[in-house]
């Protein structure tokens, strides 16, 4: 029986009739469900935000994953995260105010690009200093190495995907002039023969 129910999309949060809406069954980890109605044209939004967020996990995993072996440690602290999503959403500390931005700052990828790239700074530094067996320290303190370097390893992954995509574009063209060449090529034989004649 149709009921009125609202949208769970944030943005939205539209109220209509169950007829009208889209149903999601969300599962949580305990296996509980929960029903959740989105208007027509939100569910593409909330598919595509999904997706994204799916994503974003699998790259802050993969990020975790390459800071562990850099440092040679089992586990990131949990007091970390929030310096690493701070550099994802681009939030700064701007006249000891927290400017709050989200997903504006650097990609994960990038951030684990750096990570990988500098790795032997990181381990020389971290050796180096004394971080009074803290791993946040320790963590904190290599992580300005990073910042250091990102802005460039993003400069060289962004220059590296534009040649990629300039070579995809290349391997079109040769095929193309190939054929004008042949065609040339026959026109001429054409005239030979027909001067022969
Ligand atoms: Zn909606």
């Amino acid at each position: 029986m149709a009921r009125k129910v609202i949208c769970k999309l944030e943005s939205c949060k539209k109220k209509d009739s169950s007829d009208n809406m889209i149903l999601h069954i969300h599962e949580v980890e305990s296996g509980r469900t929960y029903n959740k109605y989105y208007c027509k044209g939100c569910y593409q939004n909330f598919i595509e935000q999904q997706e994204f967020l799916k994503k974003e996990q699998k790259e802050m995993d993969q990020l975790i994953e390459i800071i562990k072996v850099v440092h040679e440690i089992d586990n990131v602290p949990g007091q970390f995260y929030p310096f690493l999503q701070d550099l994802r959403n681009g939030s700064s500390i701007v006249m000891g105010k927290k400017n709050r931005r989200y997903k504006e700052g650097f990609a994960f990828k990038v951030i684990s690009e750096t990570y990988r790239k500098y790795q032997d700074d990181i381990r020389y530094w971290k050796n180096r200093k004394n971080f009074e067996g803290s791993t946040l320290k320790e963590l904190r303190y290599c992580l300005a190495i990073v910042i250091d370097k990102i802005q460039m390893v993003k400069k060289q992954i962004n220059q590296l995907e534009q040649q990629e995509a300039r070579e995809k574009t290349k391997e079109i063209v040769p095929e193309f002039v190939e054929r004008e060449i042949t065609y040339k090529r026959n026109q001429k034989d054409n005239g030979i023969l027909e001067f022969l004649d």
